[in-house]
């Protein structure tokens, strides 16, 4: 297998899918040594195989806007790998939604899933539907008329969608509201990320935040570091941040700055709780603007417009928001400020160049596949507690996400490091994923 030629056919093939494209290059460049070392993955076309999507669902989606107006979107789910268990990921609402966003984050998926130590595939969904601006009562004839079509596609031993960017508790309740009314079938495990009262499992919500935080301890940890009174900066204000936001204060580290579409708020003396508890309302509210907190708290926060969580000098950076969300010149400013780590959280969260510069200039870097997978790893144990018909305790779910976030280390340590001893996450994480999903498509034939 030639990296360069996989890449050149799909680029042919793909020419406007650059998402996508940008995933599996950085896939396959790490796996091309370890790849050729195995003749029967050549044979059996396993990485020609290993790229395309299983299948993808293209709907149209019209609903009634509070003016009374017709709305048409377009809704997808794209099915990647199941070689290890059933599809498995989140949906995504957001106006910038297209095939090869989904496409990256399927693939993608496949992989982090492959980490969890659990047997689920790979999948991702999701519309152009944007909730910026959007009422209560629009975002739930939306999704109401977004399952119409979903809930052909999915089930609990076939694909289980939960959560992602535009996605939180509200939206799965409202989709899981209308897929019962379709199924006339109480499925608790069609979909993850519900509400502890019908299904859900306890700490889901903090689950991708608390897990990436236990996986930044380890990879500390490995390094001979502390966590204690580090700065850390973040992006965004959505689920995930806020379960970042949480853990990073309770293991003694300092969150100084957080950052939205709208500019930065530093926020030199720390995060408090309360400003923690804020930002929950600030993502309901459906204004995704994070100088709200600097207006609710004038004398903590401070905003400067188009700015971004990177301009403020840290430790670690904890990139949470969106893809290609930290650029070259975002690392370069991160590193002449001091900062020596950066845990990408959000899916693919950094810029290829500023992989590159991170890693060539000694800074401590894991990929979003390893860092974020505490959210479905998670998702997974709600499903295990779905087919059960019971309720783990907090202790329980936190003791086996702490479980699965330590084995993950285990295996980018097994497959990513380098003859000096330090580790490549980046290449551990593809390799040990890849190798899993690789071996079960190879034992299960030609199909
Ligand atoms: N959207 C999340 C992710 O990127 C969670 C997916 C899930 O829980 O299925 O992994």
């Amino acid at each position: 297998m030639k990296t360069t030629e996989i890449m050149a056919r799909l680029q042919a093939k793909y020419p406007t899918e650059k998402e996508y494209l940008q995933a599996v290059q950085e896939v396959l460049e790490s796996i091309e040594e370890v790849y050729n070392q195995h003749p029967e993955f050549e044979k059996a076309k396993i990485v020609e195989r290993l790229v395309e999507p299983d299948r993808i669902f293209t709907f149209r989606v019209t609903w009634i806007d509070d003016n009374g107006e017709v709305q048409t979107n377009l809704g997808y789910r794209v099915q990647f790998n199941s070689a290890i268990g059933p599809y498995k990921g989140g949906l995504r609402f957001h106006k910038a939604v297209t095939p090869s966003m989904l496409k990256f984050l399927g693939f993608e998926q496949t992989f982090k899933n492959a980490l969890t130590t659990l047997p689920m595939g790979g999948a991702k969904g999701g519309s152009d539907f944007d909730p910026v601006g959007k009422s209560n009562a629009e975002i739930m004839r939306f999704c109401q008329a977004f399952m119409l079509e979903l809930w052909r596609c999915i089930g609990p031993d076939q694909d289980i969608p939960a959560g992602d960017v535009g996605v939180g508790g509200r939206e799965i309740g409202f989709l899981n509201g209308m897929y019962q009314k379709l199924a006339r079938e109480y499925h608790t495990g069609v979909l993850t990320g519900k509400g502890a009262t019908w299904g859900g499992s306890i700490l889901r919500p903090e689950a991708t935040g608390f897990g990436a935080l236990y996986f930044t301890q380890h990879l500390l940890e490995k390094a001979g570091k502390d966590i204690v009174g580090k700065k850390v900066a973040l992006s965004g204000f959505g689920n995930v941040a806020w379960g970042a936001a949480t853990k990073a204060r309770e293991l003694g580290a300092k969150v100084v700055a957080i950052s939205g579409p709208d500019g930065v708020c530093h926020i030199p003396e720390g995060i408090t709780p309360e400003m923690i508890d804020y930002m929950l309302d600030m993502r309901a509210s459906n204004r995704n603007k994070v100088e709200d907190m600097a207006v609710k708290f004038p004398d903590k926060a401070f905003f400067t417009a188009g700015k971004k969580a990177w301009s403020i000098p840290v430790d670690i950076a904890l990139p949470c928001a969106f893809q290609n969300e930290l650029s070259e010149d975002d690392a370069k400013e991160l590193v002449a400020n001091g900062c020596w780590c950066c845990c990408e959280v959000s899916n693919m969260g950094c810029q290829p160049g500023a992989i590159h510069y991170f890693q060539n200039n000694g800074i401590l870097f894991a990929p979003g596949k390893a860092v974020n997978a505490g959210g479905v790893a998670t998702s997974g144990l709600e499903m295990t507690q779905n087919a059960a018909h019971i309720s783990w305790s907090a202790q329980e779910v936190d003791d086996k996400l702490h479980w699965i976030m330590q084995s993950i280390h285990e295996q980018c340590v097994k497959y990513g490091t380098r003859p000096d001893g330090t580790v490549d996450y980046v290449k551990g994480a593809n390799i040990a994923g890849f190798m899993k999903v690789a071996e079960a498509m190879l034992e299960q034939g030609v199909i």
